[in-house]
């Protein structure tokens, strides 16, 4: 730990839910649940190493949505930490799975989130982002499995279609695939890049464009009216047909008194 705080590291650490429907997906190899010992470990990590930047991501599933406000509860004494952040996103399962989320509820989901995390006085990271320059588009990051298996991309560890070699034996190449995205003028693009290709996987087996505009430019819009104080319950879908989101091209070579 002592040689990642020294590097300046970003650690993330997910959680499944609650202490209950965490301790039902992550279990140790005793079986044991493991949230305890987790959040033990965050209180260690933030109290002694100050240079970490540790990011606590919430995944939600129809399985464990209705735990996540006590989860956030239970997170929000770390909010204190300059170098803690919080976010929450849904988890990449195939459309027939249990665990799936429509489109429609994980709008009603995503804004009692929101109002709770107001009310609560919680932080939360206000840009959302799906894929981003994730690892398996960009050129710095691949992912070392436990066993020294190479992969591109963390969701696919075990899949042999998809493993570029191991340490000291790489067969494949490594480079990421850069943007999946032709459109660089859309509002969200620096946002996602073709989003998260591990969505479609699931789906269709594989890694390919993952284009939810929709809901990045919903998901963008309600958080403008909380950073606004103006977001509540009634009428949301009404009041945010009269937000329009544009992308601003900065010149790097104006300067402040031109931009006035
Ligand atoms: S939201 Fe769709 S169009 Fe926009 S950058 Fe992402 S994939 Fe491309």
């Amino acid at each position: 730990m002592s040689f990642l705080d020294c590097h300046n590291f970003a650690i993330k650490v997910s959680f499944d839910g609650d202490e209950h429907y965490h301790n039902l997906e992550r279990c140790n190899r005793l079986g044991k649940g493991t949230y305890h010992r987790i959040i033990n470990n965050l209180s260690v990590m933030l109290e002694k190493y100050k240079n970490l930047s540790i990011q606590a991501r919430v995944n939600i599933s129809k399985r464990n949505y209705i735990s996540i406000q006590k989860l956030f509860l239970d997170l929000k004494k770390y909010t204190e930490f300059e170098n803690f952040n919080l976010y929450f996103d849904f988890v990449a399962v195939p459309n027939d799975s249990i665990l799936y989320i429509d489109s429609e509820t994980k709008k009603k989901i995503c804004l009692d989130l929101l109002l709770f995390l107001s009310k609560e006085n919680i932080p939360y990271y206000h840009d959302l982002k799906i894929g981003g320059y994730c690892m398996f588009k960009n050129q710095d990051s691949l992912t070392i499995h436990a066993n020294g298996n190479l992969y591109k991309c963390y969701s696919l560890v075990g899949n042999e279609n998809y493993q570029l070699g191991s340490i000291g034996q790489v067969t494949n190449e490594l480079t990421g695939l850069g943007s999946m995205c032709p459109y660089k003028d859309c509002a969200y693009y620096e946002f996602c890049y073709g989003g998260c290709p591990f969505n479609t996987f699931v789906n269709n087996g594989k890694m390919e464009r993952d284009c939810q505009f929709d809901y990045l430019e919903w998901f963008h819009k309600i958080v403008f009216l909380d950073e606004l104080g103006l977001l509540t319950k009634e009428d949301v879908e009404g009041t945010i047909q009269h937000i329009s989101v544009h992308k601003i091209y900065v010149d790097k070579n104006l300067t402040m008194e031109a931009c006035r």
